[in-house]
């Protein structure tokens, strides 16, 4: 399975899957027109992709999903929830609901949606798993380390993890008090140590992937980021590749699975 993030952050979110000549995109967060552009910008074909799965309704993850979908004539497939809040945005697309904790086949992908904390209607973390088994996990606004989370992270190829905030940058932010605790709490953002200790937790020697995504422009850095997971994964069997993913342009595609991670960042603090 071939992993593109399209882009991360709180101003849109999307990644491309890629296995068997089959691609799912994972949330559509930008407008259909800059999809295209970060499609073209990464070297990924729009016409292979066969459905598009959101985590949540909110407009940083679904904003050009109703378009898109009508455009490649691929259905949207969402937890009950997360299509109901939807409503009328997700125009003339077909839909498949993803009951929680239940696989679901979807071309060449099985998804299977575990239930977070966010402040949405009905938000997941999608795991999906290509016919070799390889599974890749995407947990953005995941709210808070949940067990429901922590299961879903276990035993992957490949994990999408936000690392939203610095807890020091949040508190000099200079956000009003509400703003700052709905994103410390549980229905908003993990944290860069929420973040390490979950990666920490779920690491393993088989996990190739591990990208750091949704980082807040105001209240974190990719060195500080990097820098707190990597330290957290010292002590784990993790001998992947550690990325983090920018808000503006995709990132290089990665092959995922055993010995592969096609790029090789240094671990920051080792
Ligand atoms: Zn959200
Ligand atoms: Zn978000």
């Amino acid at each position: 399975m071939r992993l593109t993030v399209l882009g991360s952050g709180s101003r849109g979110n999307a990644l491309l899957l890629e296995a068997g000549g089959d691609a799912l995109l994972v949330d559509a967060g930008f407008s259909f027109r800059d999809l295209l552009r970060r499609l073209g910008a990464a070297g990924r074909d729009p016409t292979a992709i066969r459905a598009i799965a959101l985590t949540h309704e909110h407009g940083d993850h679904a904003r050009g999903a109703a378009k898109a979908a009508a455009a490649w004539g691929v259905p949207l497939c969402a937890s009950a929830g997360t299509l109901a809040a939807l409503g009328d945005r997700a125009g003339a697309a077909e839909t498949v609901t993803l009951p929680a904790s239940r696989r679901v086949a979807c071309s060449a992908f099985v998804l299977t949606a575990y239930p977070t904390a966010h402040d949405a209607a009905d938000p997941v973390v999608l795991v999906v798993e290509d016919r070799e088994g390889r599974k890749i996990g995407v947990a953005y606004d995941v709210g808070s380390p949940t067990a429901a989370l922590r299961l879903a992270c276990r035993e992957l190829d490949a994990l999408v993890l936000e690392a939203n905030h610095d807890e020091v940058m949040l508190r000099a932010s200079g956000y009003p008090a509400s703003v700052r605790s709905r994103i410390a709490g549980r229905g908003g953002h993990l944290s860069n140590a929420q973040a390490a200790a979950l990666a920490a937790e779920v690491a393993h020697a088989g996990l190739s992937v591990l990208v750091l995504a949704h980082l807040s422009d105001r209240c974190n850095t990719p060195a500080l980021a990097t820098g707190t997971v990597a330290a957290a994964l010292a002590a784990t069997a993790f001998r992947g590749t550690l990325l983090v993913a920018a808000q503006d342009e995709p990132l290089p595609t990665v092959d995922v699975g055993p010995g592969l991670g096609q790029l090789s960042l240094p671990l920051g603090g080792r």
